[in-house]
């Protein structure tokens, strides 16, 4: 029997905390040394969000360096672990038929996956597999999809979540890496102690939790993906957080282990 992996949300922040080591990677990178190492990864990140359901196909999925204006040593950045077919069909299985997931080749590890790999898995020596994140869907389909696919773990697969819990980007303030804006902290807290409660269901309708959650999630892309953690989590199971933190004012870099 495998062991049970833990579920894990990362705040993946900006892409260049891949070539970076501070207060945040380093805490990605002890988590990569103390959880035991999972068979195989399925990642849903904010960087795949489309107008339906896919999983990556591929034996090794390319790079895929989605954004503009970064240095160029950032493009060079390749993460090569290995996709897997076999997981892909299954998770395209375990939806089927009410949501048909389309087994996709036109994709890759978009950023927000391998900004947090590189530090958690250098040697790229877990294979990892991609879902996207269906942008026509409410919240309550990403938490119940995260719950279809809880029984993966049970083989060994360890569900991953990138984006940001507070998100706003056209308010980040570049390099004023500890800079918080009050709402953002008061969204942050106030996400955290309804996770610490196990009250997902009131995080479920964070568009009706006022101004501080309007402005944490302007577009609901990089929170979803703490959805399909929070599903695919037993609610017995102990919460942490590895990685609490700020980034130019308007960005949470929370990490959330559940298991
Ligand atoms: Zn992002």
């Amino acid at each position: 029997m495998a062991t049970r992996p833990p579920v894990l949300f990362f705040g993946h922040g900006t892409p260049m905390l891949t070539l970076t080591r501070n207060k945040y990677t380093s805490a990605w990178a002890t988590l990569g040394k103390t959880i035991p190492k999972p068979k195989e990864i399925l990642c849903i990140s904010a960087h795949w969000y489309i107008g339906g359901p896919a999983v990556l196909s591929q034996v090794a999925p390319p790079t895929v360096h989605d954004f503009g204006g970064f240095p160029q040593a950032l493009f060079d950045v390749e993460y090569p672990a290995h996709g897997s077919p076999t997981l892909a069909k299954q998770v395209q299985k375990l939806l089927a038929p009410s949501i048909p997931v389309q087994l996709s080749d036109r994709w890759g590890f978009d950023h927000g996956t391998w900004t947090v790999m590189r530090h958690l898995y250098p040697h790229a020596d877990v294979p990892v597999v991609q879902l996207s994140i269906d942008g026509t869907k409410p919240a309550q389909y990403h938490y119940d999809v995260g719950k279809r696919l809880a029984v993966l773990r049970d083989q060994g697969v360890m569900i991953v979540g990138s984006g940001n819990l507070v998100h706003n980007l056209p308010m980040y303030v570049r390099n004023t890496p500890d800079l918080k804006f009050d709402w953002a902290v008061a969204f942050d807290l106030r996400a955290r102690d309804l996770m610490l409660a196990k009250d997902y269901e009131t995080l479920l309708r964070y568009e009706r939790l006022g101004k501080e959650a309007a402005l944490s999630i302007p577009t609901p892309d990089h929170f979803l993906p703490l959805l399909y953690v929070l599903g695919a989590a037993d609610k017995k199971e102990p919460i942490h957080f590895p990685v609490e933190g700020y980034d130019g004012g308007s960005m949470s870099m929370r990490a959330v282990q559940i298991g």
